[in-house]
Formats: C-alpha cells, structure tokens, sequence
C-alpha cells in the first residue's frame, strides 16, 4: 500500500486473527502502481506484471486490478459485490479519467475501458475479457464525428458481441454467423474490407441479437455495463473451460481470478494502428531471437484468432505462409524500436523469457501484458543453458528452472531420419515432437476415439478452448490457420503435444470426412505423421528411433552432475537397456532381475523343467541347462557396464508366474520331463497360493531350493571372472530379494560364498569377487536393519513392495479405490509414484539409521519405480542414500532431481546460517 492511499483510505481494523488487508482495488498509471510483480496471488498474473510495468517506466494505459480475494467474496457471497469494494473502483475510476483526459459516459469523448480477468497462473483462453466497455448507441455517434466512423462501429460492434457473450451468456456464434453473412452479402473474404456503413448495420442487427436472446435491450448505461463485467469475469472462474483447464493443471479452485480494468488503447484506428503478441525468444526451440506477429488495424485476439494471417514482426523466424508479408520492422520502424527496447528490458528485468502483448495507436506503443513465456522442454533446456552462459541466471538456477518430468519429453524418440517420409504438406512446426495417429476432426471424437485405445491427430482449421480436451487426448495437433501464438501452439506446448500449426495448404471438409493438402486426400481415421520439429504433415506412420541428447541438454546434465551427491543407477535386465542408460548417465546398474531372461522363449521350458522337478536331481539337470544361459546374460551386461558396479538380484517371483495354462505348455513340459500332463497339472495345482505377494518367493525360494540360488551366484562369478580375465572391469554385487530376518540372510550369504569361493579358489590372482547385499522391502527388514547388516555388504530398498507391504495395499487391486482415496483428497498422491515420505520414508530412514549403525559405510540405495519420480528422488537425497536407480529413459531425471535437491539443500543451509532479521 502507498502511504497516500492509505492516508486516504484508513483501513477499518482487521478481524482477529487474521492478518489480511483491506484493500482489494489497487490501482496502476502514469509511472505509479500500488502492486508490485511479487503479488501474483492476490493480483493475478496479469495485474501484478501490469503494476510491474509500470513501475518500470513501460507506457501502460492507467488502470486498476480488483484482488483474488475479491472474488472469492464475491463467490462466497452468491455473486454480490461489497459496497467498500464498489466505492474504491468508483474512486480508481475517476484517477483513470484523469489520467486519460476522457469521461466515462461522457458522450463525445468517452473513455472506454478493457475489463480483463487474470488468475495466479496463466490460463491462456480460458477466463473471459470484455473490451470497448463504455461504449453505448449515444457515444458511438460521438466517437465517430470525433474520430474516424469505422473504428467507432467496429470497436461498438466488438464490445457488443463480447458483452453479449462473456456477461448476457448470448453465444459469440449467434454473433460471427451474422458477420459471416454480411460478407457473403458483400462477397468479400476480410473483415478490413467492411465498411463504416457496414459496421453501422452489422451493429443494429447484434443489438437485435442480444434483444432476441436475452428478452432485454442492451444495458446502455456504461456503469451497469462495468458492474455486469466485472461480476461475469468473477463468475467465469467457476465456467467449465476453466474449470477443465484448472483440473488438468492442478489449480486450485480456491485461488480465484482478479479483475484488470483498464483504459482501452486502440489498434483498430487505420493503418498506423496495429495489435500484436511476441515472445522475447523462440518459444518452440529457445533460440535468442525476438519472435512475434502483428495485425494492422485490428483489435485485441484477432491477431491468435486467425482471422487474417498476420504478418511477422521481424524477418527472424518467419513461417511458410508469411514470407511474402513485409514486417513492423519494415511497417512501423520507431514503434519496432521501442518495442525492441522494453521487451530487452522486460527479459533483464525479470530474467527469464517473456510472452508480451502489445498494441500501436497511432505509432505509439502501448504494452498489455508481460508474463513468462510458455516454452517446450527443449526451449526450456535452451533458455536456461544461454541465459546462464548471458550471466543473466547462475548455473543453479538454470538446474532449478527445469521440471525434471518433463524431460521426459526430449528423451522419447522422433522420427527415424531413414524412414521414408511422404510429405504431404508443411506448416508451422509450433511445438516438437513425433507425432502419429488417425485423422479425427473434432475434439469429442478424439477423445472417443482414445479412450478406445485409439491414437488419433487432431485436425482443425484452429483451435478454440472448447477443443482443449481434444487436444489432450490427441497425439498431435494440425491447424491450418495461426501461428506461434495461435491457440494451438500456446496449449500444445502447454501439454507438451507435437503440433504442426498454420499449414496453409491444409483443405478441411468435414462432408466428405476428409482432409485435402491440394488434391491429396487423407481420410478421416487413416494415418498421418506430424514432425513439430520440421512442421512436416506427412502421411502414414513414420518409424521412430531414440533421440540424441547433446548440445545444451548435455551441458546442462553435466552442470548437474558436478552438483548432485546423489548417484544415478539403472534397472536393466538386458546388455541393450544397459547401454541405453549407459548413454543417458546411469552409474551403474542398481536392479539386474534374473527372472526376466527366464521367459526367453528358449529358456522358459528348462525353467519349466526345474519348477516341476520331482528330485534334487532332476532339478540339478535342470539348472546345468541354465547356467550357461545366465552366465552369458551376465558377461553381455558386465561388459556394457565396464567399470561400473552391476547389482544382481537372485529369482524373486513366486514360481507359478513361469508356469504353462495352456495344454499346448503343459504337452512341452510333459515330455521333456518324460512323464504325463495329469501329472504335470497336478504339480502345477499344488504350487497354486492363496496370496502369491506374500508366498513362496524371494528368498524363501533360495532357502527351500538352494540349488537354484547357487547356480545363479556360480553363474554371476563365472561371468565375472571370464570378462575380468579379458580386461573388462567389473564390480558384481550378489542381491538376495524379500529378507524379513537376519537368519534367512545368514545362511544364504554362506551358501553364497561357498559357490563364490568355488570358482575362484583356482584363480586367486583375480579381484573380482562379489559382495553380498540386500533388499530391504519387508517392514521387518527395515526394523530388523542392524541384524541384517551385519551380513550385507549394502542395502537397497525395493520401495514398491515396502509400500505394497507396509501400506497393506495390494499394487494389482489399488486401482479400484485408489483413485477415490486421492479424488477425495484422503490422499494427496499415489505412494505407488511418489514415496510416502510420511510412512514409508520413515521407515526408510529408520532403516538406513539402524543399518549404518552396525556398518558405518554401509551403501544404500532404493531400486523401485519411485527411483525415477523426481520428488522421491530428491526425498533420498535429503536423508543420505548413495544412490537410486530407475528405468534407463529416467535416468536423466533422476540426474536433474538429485542436482536439484543438492541446490535446494545448499540453500536451505545458507538460510539456516543467515542470522535473523
Ligand atoms: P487473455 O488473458 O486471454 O490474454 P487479455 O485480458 O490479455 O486476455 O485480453 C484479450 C485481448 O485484448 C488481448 O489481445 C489484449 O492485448 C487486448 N486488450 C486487453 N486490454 C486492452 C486494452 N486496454 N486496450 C487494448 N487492447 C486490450
Ligand atoms: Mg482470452
Ligand atoms: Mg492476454
């Protein structure tokens, strides 16, 4: 608060207890604002940035921003504006008068206003804004003798429609079907070609419209005409594109919207007037170039609506469909210079990329709107990378600045640069990606269609928010219309979708179900391919290969890797996943399941074979067969992980999983165990359980089948000892799975050493040997930790079945009510994606305490799915693992996350050092 409003306005006490201003109307003009660009939770995105600009010297028109809190009063109070509240606006009004030298209601020089909604986030499209506001059958007559008739029945006729549908629920529809009709009367494609005299009808027959549709004539007192905006902007906070748009976004419903309201600025005053919205970089790729569209003569959305094809702002990064349209370098030269100027100063000031809205009157520049601009993942890498390199971040904050999930993203696969590409077309490439999926031509059909397990490419000629679920549900996305900054492309980077926007030679006709990119037909439901990469439209399913991460992602991922503590291991089963997480950073792999080469089809019938064994030695006969498989498995892995530690977990699942249902399995085994298939069945009937997850598995199989162990532990050092005697260095680490008491672990170490001291008694020169470790995944295990340690050379938490066991929560049957639990917040998270910090991370803790207790250096590491969720990644950080290991494609996750919480903690120490204020 200014020390002048405040002097102005003494603020009756705060109730107690709460510490709440009373202020909910603050006002921004001429170089002065009474909010600041850290008030986004009361002011909205938009009203802080707005008080923020201003502040900073940037031409503004003078308004005010009505606060959150605002709303969520109005709301609570069933859509009833207090009077304090009315009075303040009436108050920001008149300082808006001043300032612009205009009078609301005033007849021939009426100041007309922009009422604009703006929540904590952005949500582009999604809340509703009213421009022209003021505006009556009375001043339009005045605005156009005093200015130029055209833009006063154009700005009329807009505010009408806008009015009509934001506050009066009239569909825009109604309103663009009259338009549309008039043009065809006129046999005319564009709306700059209408005349003044066609406006002038085009508006008496929208005030019939809204008669029609409402029963009332159109509120002609511009105050009503306030109060029924700034109530509808309030209400739309509860309209169902925003909500759809908050669920998708997790916004919380309590936030609430702002209200901006402000002078209006026009861009539609002639040809020295324009509209337009840019990005301070390329939002798509994050290279360093000033990247925007504008329209001359034109209002507020035109320019993302796709009503002309607007023109570029600079030659920079030009699309396919513009290169003939001169830019407002070329147009508008001062007002590119000034622009040029703030959006500089607004990246400086703010540090990071800017998304800006602007409009010319008359060659003035007047700034709109700043905000951080949506960007991909791989813009995001990029920016943060050169901004670092600018000195304008530190390094950390450049680590900071990534969401580790979204990663994600750059690590799947485009399109194989071999593969044969039939080009149909190309457009826009608005956000990247490798898209493929059937045509579909309206969003509830995408959505239909994949939820039928469908993968469908949504096609329009743009999109509007009403598409949104569509979108979400679609593959890719294809407009014919829009640029950059059209609709498609804002939400597509959004949601992280390939999109291919403004493809010019884009034909739709929904009649015949069909799409043309002149004359070649693709049919609604056949195949098309979408590079946003390239912006290439091409048809069928283009094969896809692994990405190659280098340039700005490796320099990032190495500035993390210099900061993390925490290592990084993988899960694989196999040389080729080893490799692959190999070459995004794995170090080392943390879980190697055994069980996974078992169903090789060439292995499974000696599985099969000594499962069902009658004797010792007929299973033995069994396992001879295997042991040659397993120690090949392990000298392929141990070689693609040369000189990093490879953790082997001995057979885990219980033994029925490998078991034949069919007669044709059963037939197989049965003769090769030369016996029959009653028999066979009957053996299979005997090692059913009742509840297999607490059964005969782990290492209760190790105990009742010792034989199966020693062949796996004599196969791993075999392995190891053949590929170290070729030079190849490597660290085994023997794994024994599903440990509740230390006695079970004792007597498995020692058969273990035995098999081990076996193969290499005759060779002592070798160093190879393996260490012998644990999974901590049964609550017993955790509270049993310093027994336990006493025989494991390190500890790693299976934190998938410690959740399933400790939470009693069966991972196979959660999903029946698990969504409930956190639909209806008993729950905030699944504990099956992101550990349970509060239960099993306590029990996590405890072990790794009781477990260094009795070995100080004792490693540990968890090795669930939880290795790969950045939060429960940053959790192990926090209380001191080695390491986690997750499935190769996460592995650069994890990397991020760990760097991440290594940042977070050398801030939280400084702030713990810092003395108090
Ligand atoms: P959104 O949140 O959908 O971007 P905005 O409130 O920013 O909605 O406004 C919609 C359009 O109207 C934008 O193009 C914006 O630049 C334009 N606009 C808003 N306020 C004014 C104003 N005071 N003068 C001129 N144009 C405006
Ligand atoms: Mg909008
Ligand atoms: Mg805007």
């Amino acid at each position: 608060m200014t020390p002048k409003t405040a002097k102005k306005k003494a603020a009756p006490k705060a109730a107690p207890g709460t510490a709440r201003s009373h202020k909910r109307v603050y006002y921004f003009g001429d170089g002065k604002a009474d909010g600041r660009a850290e008030m986004k939770a009361l002011l909205g995105g938009k009203g802080a940035n707005l008080a923020e600009m201003v502040s900073l010297g940037i031409p503004v028109p003078a308004g005010f921003t009505i606060s959150t809190e605002a709303c969520t009063e109005f709301n609570a109070a069933g859509g009833k504006l207090s009077s304090a509240v009315k009075a303040d606006v009436l108050r920001s009004l008149a300082r808006i008068e001043k300032s612009m030298k205009r009078g609301f209601g005033d007849s021939s020089h009426p100041l007309l206003l922009s009422v604009r909604s703006g929540a904590r986030a952005s949500m582009p499209g999604m809340m509703d804004t009213v421009l022209n506001l003021g505006l009556n059958d009375k001043s339009v007559e005045g605005l156009a003798s005093q200015a130029d008739p055209r833009f006063a029945y154009d700005s009329y006729r807009r505010f009408i429609s806008m009015y009509g549908d934001v506050v009066l629920g009239v569909h825009m529809e109604s309103f663009k079907n009259r338009l549309e009709a008039l043009k065809d009367e006129r046999a005319i494609d564009l709306d700059t070609e209408l005349t003044a005299e066609d406006w002038k009808e085009l508006v008496r027959e929208y005030l019939e419209v809204v008669r029609e549709h409402t029963g009332k004539p159109f509120p002609q007192d511009p105050h009503d005409q306030l109060w029924g905006a700034i109530a509808a902007v309030f209400r739309s906070w509860e309209n169902d594109r925003a909500k759809t748009y908050r669920k998708l976004n997790n916004i919380p419903s309590w936030w609430g919207t702002a209200v901006n309201v402000q002078a209006m600025v026009f861009g539609n005053k002639g040809d020295d007037c324009a509209t337009g919205v840019a990005f301070t970089r390329n939002p798509a790729t994050g290279e360093r170039v000033f990247y925007g569209e504008y329209l001359k003569n034109a209002q507020g959305e035109d320019v993302v609506a796709g009503i002309r094809t607007p023109q570029p702002i600079n030659k920079a990064n030009r699309g396919s469909d513009q290169a003939h349209l001169p830019t407002l370098e070329e147009e508008m030269p001062a007002a590119f210079r000034d622009l040029v100027r703030i959006y500089k100063k607004l990246e400086q000031h703010y540090r990071d990329m800017q998304d800006i809205e602007f409009t010319i009157e008359h060659g003035k520049l007047w700034m709109l709107q700043t905000r951080t601009g949506k960007r991909t993942v791989r813009a995001a890498v990029k920016i943060a990378v050169d901004m670092a390199k600018e000195r304008l971040i530190t390094k950390e904050e450049a680590i900071e600045r990534i969401d580790p999930k979204a990663l994600d993203q750059l690590l799947h696969p485009t399109f194989d640069p071999k593969a044969k590409r039939d080009v149909l077309a190309r457009g826009l490439s608005a956000s990247p990606g490798a898209a493929t999926g059937n045509v579909v031509l309206h969003a509830d059909e995408a959505e239909a269609r994949a939820k039928a397990g469908e993968k469908v490419i949504l096609v329009r000629a743009e999109t509007s928010p009403e598409d949104i679920h569509g979108m979400n549900a679609a593959q890719g996305i294809l407009t014919g219309r829009g640029g950059l900054t059209s609709h498609a492309a804002v939400v597509a980077r959004g949601m992280g979708k390939c999109c291919v926007a403004g493809c010019g030679a884009l034909r739709i006709d929904p009649e015949k179900g069909e799409i043309q990119f002149e004359g070649q037909v693709v049919k609604v439901g056949e195949p098309i391919s979408l590079d946003g990469t390239t912006g290439e439209v091409m048809r069928g399913r283009v094969p896809t290969v692994t990405p190659e991460l280098g340039g700005e992602f490796a320099e990032l991922m190495k500035w993390a890797d210099v900061v993390r503590k925490l290592r990084v291991r993988t899960n694989a089963d196999t040389p080729h996943d080893a490799e692959i997480a190999r070459q995004f950073g794995a170090e080392g792999i943390g879980l190697c399941r055994t069980e996974h080469m078992f169903f090789e089809p060439n292995r499974i019938l000696a599985v099969r074979e000594m499962i069902l064994a009658s004797d010792t030695a007929e299973r033995q006969k069994a396992l001879d067969k295997l042991l040659p498989m397993q120690r090949s498995d392990f000298v392929g892995i141990f070689q693609a992980m040369d000189g990093l530690p490879v953790t082997i977990r001995l057979l885990d699942p219980p033994l029925h999983e490998f078991l034949p249902q069919e007669d044709e399995g059963i037939r197989e085994v049965a003769k090769a165990l030369g016996t029959d298939m009653a028999h066979v069945r009957a053996k299979i009937d005997s090692l059913r359980e009742f509840n297999p997850m607490l059964g005969h598995r782990g290492c209760r199989l190790g105990i009742t089948f010792p034989e199966i162990y020693r062949m796996q532990v004599r196969a791993i050092s075999e392995a190891a000892r053949q590929v170290a005697e070729k030079g190849v260095k490597v660290h085994p680490e023997i794994m024994i799975p599903l440990v509740a008491h230390v006695e079970e672990l004792k007597r498995l170490r020692a058969a273990a050493e035995e098999e081990i001291e076996k193969v290499f008694s005759k060779h002592k020169g070798t160093k190879v040997r393996p260490t012998i470790g644990t999974m901590i995944e049964l609550p017993r295990a955790a509270l049993c930790a310093d027994h336990i340690a006493a025989y494991a050379d390190f500890f790693s938490f299976g934190t998938n079945d410690l959740t399933q066991m400790t939470y009693g929560l069966s991972r196979d049957d959660a999903g029946r009510f698990l969504d409930v639990y956190i639909e209806t917040g008993i729950l905030d998270h699944d504990p099956f994606v992101s550990i349970d910090e509060e239960g099993i991370g306590a029990l996590i803790q405890m072990g790794v305490e009781r477990g260094r207790k009795t070995r100080p250096h004792l490693k540990v590491g968890i090795c669930g799915e939880h290795g790969g969720d950045p939060k429960s990644v940053k959790f192990c950080a926090r209380i001191g693992l080695d390491y986690v290991s997750c499935s190769p494609y996460r592995v650069p996750v994890a990397r991020l996350a760990a760097a991440q919480a290594a940042v977070e903690a050398k801030a939280a120490s400084r702030r713990a050092r810092a003395p108090r204020s």
